[in-house]
């Protein structure tokens, strides 16, 4: 690994940890992106621009432009939308991608009004007092139904609450609750932000090296991945490899873990491109790069959105060990710096 320009592990993580804590569900990312194109306009090697859809494009002139690559990850997230204002004045739910929502129970939350405004609530099950439903607190089944945003303003009726800004379709993002603890990173949402992370981070250490990619270099940061089509659009014609960076899943069964990056070479998709995933393990055993080998039972990425909207290009797919994949999500700076030096390791190949 000695040969990669080295990574500055304190950016990288600062980097994660201020994306984290920026609401961003799908829909609503414009601050995230936003965040994410501010810091890349300190390297003057990148030509940045934005899809109609909004996603962030940034484009680094290759040593080689014969065969341009691309890089995906995404700064959308799990969150939520107001389906109904209640009379009570409470607000029921529609789910953004595939939330699960029992683990957002009683998590702080913000409502996003279509006026600019931020009213903070949080997500409770409908029976949530136990002095008042007894054993029914428990029973209550944990989904749009079921659960509802109490908001913390003097509100009891619908009135009262659109007199405060609110309106069917408002955006509800959840508190990400960072953690950093001996190396380990604990947040909602590291699903993908941590691959943005890491995507920055190595862009930052080729830039400081004073190197530049081997081949020019899409960086393709998409905004509708929780809902299938994040990158279906916005990679060129030209590119003749696309390598999507997401989390990989960690769990019963599964290879991958906290403290690699690994290579997925199925998922629900169906199989990646062999060529470039073998091409990636190659770099990963030459770089002496951390790394797993698996499969992901319920996963599909922003590579698969562009090969099903008719990209003609080898996919792959790699990233951090996260586990507890779309609750509350845990990974180590081992498996970031991995998969930053993977990354890396592909760009200057
Ligand atoms: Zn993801």
């Amino acid at each position: 690994m000695s040969h990669l320009p080295k990574i500055d592990p304190e950016y990288l993580t600062k980097f994660l940890v201020d994306l984290l804590n920026i609401p961003s569900p799908t829909g609503y990312t414009e601050e995230a992106i936003a965040f994410v194109e501010q810091e890349l306009s300190a390297y003057p090697q990148l030509k940045l621009s934005r899809t109609r859809k909004g996603a962030l494009i940034a484009v680094w002139e290759g040593v080689s432009k014969d065969s341009p690559r691309a890089l995906t990850a995404h700064v959308d997230t799990l969150g939520a939308m107001v389906k109904e204002i209640k009379t009570s004045g409470r607000l029921s739910i529609t789910r953004l991608g595939g939330l699960l929502l029992p683990a957002v129970e009683t998590e702080g939350c913000w409502v996003h009004t279509s006026q600019g405004a931020k009213i903070r609530g949080s997500l409770l099950v409908n029976t949530a007092s136990a002095h008042v439903h007894g054993v029914k607190a428990l029973e209550t089944k944990r989904d749009e139904d079921g659960m509802e945003i109490r908001l913390d303003a003097r509100v009891s009726n619908a009135d009262d609450v659109h007199d405060i800004g609110i309106q069917v379709g408002d955006f509800v993002s959840f508190d990400p609750r960072v953690e950093l603890t001996n190396g380990f990173i604990r947040s909602r949402f590291l699903d993908d932000k941590a691959c943005v992370a890491a995507i920055v981070a190595a862009i930052k250490s080729l830039a400081d090296s004073g190197k530049a990619p081997a081949q020019t270099t899409y960086f393709h940061i998409s905004n509708y991945e929780e809902v299938g089509h994040g990158a279906s659009a916005g990679i060129p014609e030209d590119v003749t490899e696309l390598v999507a960076v997401d989390m990989a899943a960690v769990g019963n069964g599964q290879e991958s873990d906290e403290f690699h990056a690994t290579l997925c070479v199925k998922d629900s998709g169906g199989p990646y491109h062999h060529g470039l995933s073998n091409k990636l393990r190659n770099l990963a055993d030459v770089h002496e790069i951390p790394y797993k080998v698996d499969i992901y039972p319920y996963y599909g990425s922003d590579g698969e959105a562009f090969w099903r909207a008719g990209g003609d290009v080898a996919v792959a797919l790699i990233g951090p060990g996260v586990d507890a994949s779309h609750n509350y999500e845990r990974t180590h700076t081992d498996a970031l710096l991995a998969t930053t030096n993977w990354i890396l390791a592909y760009l200057l190949n």
